[in-house]
């Protein structure tokens, strides 16, 4: 069962990518290291709702 998550960055604040993910290989949030085009950088991202 696949699930639609946002990547939003976590120093801007800016919500970056839409994904999806499998809810029985990630229970929890994700956070994931991503280009952040506002940033002009890596920056972690977490799933928001
Ligand atoms: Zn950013």
């Amino acid at each position: 069962m696949r699930t639609r998550i946002t990547l939003e960055c976590t120093e801007c604040k800016q919500r970056n990518y839409n994904t999806t993910k499998d809810k029985k290989t990630h229970p929890d949030r994700v956070e994931t290291k991503k280009y952040c085009k506002f940033c002009q950088k890596h920056t972690l991202h977490k799933e928001t709702k």
